[in-house]
C-alpha cells in the first residue's frame, strides 16, 4: 500500500481511535494500514453508504467512491448519506459531505457514474481492497472480471428483501463472482424490496471484512458466503469452490 509522504497518525486521531486499539491483534500498527490504505466502494447506497460511513469512522486513508445520479424520495429508507433536503442534488456530492463532517481526515476520490467495464480498470488499479455493493450485475461482473484480472481483493455484498448475503473474493484462492453465478440470477430486478435495518446489517458486515484484511487481524470470510434471513434471524455459512470452468478465473492457478 502506498500512502502518501508523512502520513503517519496525528495525536487527535490516536485519540480518536484509542478505542479500537485494544481490539486484539489490531493496535496502532493496524491503525497505520488504515490509513494507508485506499478502499473503492461502488455504490454508495443502503449498503455501500454504511460500508463507507464505517471505514470512514474506523480512520480508512482514502476512498474511491461510485454513485451516479441525484437523490431521490425513494433513496431515503436505506439511504443514510443522503437527506431529504438534499433531493434533486447530486448523490456523490452528499455523500462526500457527509463522510468529510465525520472524517475531515479522509481523501476521497469521487466518481459521479457508476462501474462500467471501461472505468473499471483505471479505477481499481488504484485500490488496495474493493467493495462491490452495486444493484446490478453488469457493474458486478464489470468489478470482478477487473479485480480477477488485476488480482485484488473484493468484498461481495448483496441483499435481497430480509436476506442478505456476504463473501470475500480473493483471485487465486477462493471463487470469483462467475464462479458463484456465470449468469445474472433469473429473479434479479433493479429494483428491489429493502428496509435500511437489513441493507446497514449487511454494509456493517463488510466493512468489518475491510477492516480484518486491511488491518491483518481476524479471519476475513474468504471460501465461506455468509447468508441470511432477518425474516426469523436464521445465519447459515456455506463453502464455496472455484469452477474449474469458470470462464473468468480458471486460468489463475490455486494459490
Ligand atoms: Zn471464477
Amino acid at each position: 500500500m502506498a500512502g502518501p509522504k508523512n502520513n503517519s497518525l496525528s495525536s487527535l486521531e490516536h485519540e480518536i481511535y484509542s478505542w479500537q486499539y485494544d481490539v486484539p491483534g489490531f493496535g496502532a500498527v493496524g491503525q497505520q494500514k488504515l490509513k494507508d490504505a485506499t478502499v473503492l466502494i461502488s455504490r454508495c447506497g443502503g449498503l455501500g453508504g454504511v460500508v463507507a460511513y464505517e471505514l470512514a469512522a474506523a480512520g480508512v486513508g482514502k476512498m474511491i467512491l461510485a454513485h451516479a445520479g441525484d437523490i431521490k424520495a425513494s433513496d431515503l429508507n436505506r439511504q443514510l448519506l443522503m437527506t431529504r433536503k438534499g433531493i434533486g442534488t447530486s448523490r456523490m456530492d452528499s455523500i462526500e459531505s457527509r463522510l468529510l463532517d465525520l472524517n475531515p481526515d479522509l481523501e476521497i476520490k469521487a466518481v459521479h457514474e457508476n462501474i462500467s467495464m471501461e472505468n473499471a480498470p483505471s479505477l481499481l488499479e488504484e485500490a488496495d481492497m474493493i467493495v462491490d455493493a452495486a444493484p446490478l450485475f453488469e457493474e458486478r461482473y464489470a468489478m470482478n472480471d477487473t479485480a480477477v484480472c488485476l488480482g485484488k481483493p473484493m468484498v461481495e455484498c448483496a441483499v435481497f428483501s430480509l436476506e442478505a448475503h456476504l463473501t470475500v473474493l480473493v483471485p487465486g484462492k477462493t471463487p470469483c463472482l462467475r464462479c458463484l453465478y456465470p449468469e445474472p440470477p433469473p429473479t434479479w430486478t433493479r429494483r428491489f424490496p429493502v428496509f435500511g435495518a437489513v441493507s446497514g446489517s449487511l454494509g456493517s458486515l463488510a466493512a468489518m471484512e475491510v477492516i480484518k484484511w486491511l488491518g491483518g487481524f481476524g479471519k476475513p470470510l474468504c471460501g465461506t458466503l455468509l447468508a441470511y434471513d432477518l425474516q426469523d434471524v436464521s445465519f447459515r455459512r456455506y463453502r464455496i469452490q472455484r469452477n474449474a470452468s469458470c470462464e473468468c478465473c480458471s486460468h489463475i492457478k490455486q494459490s
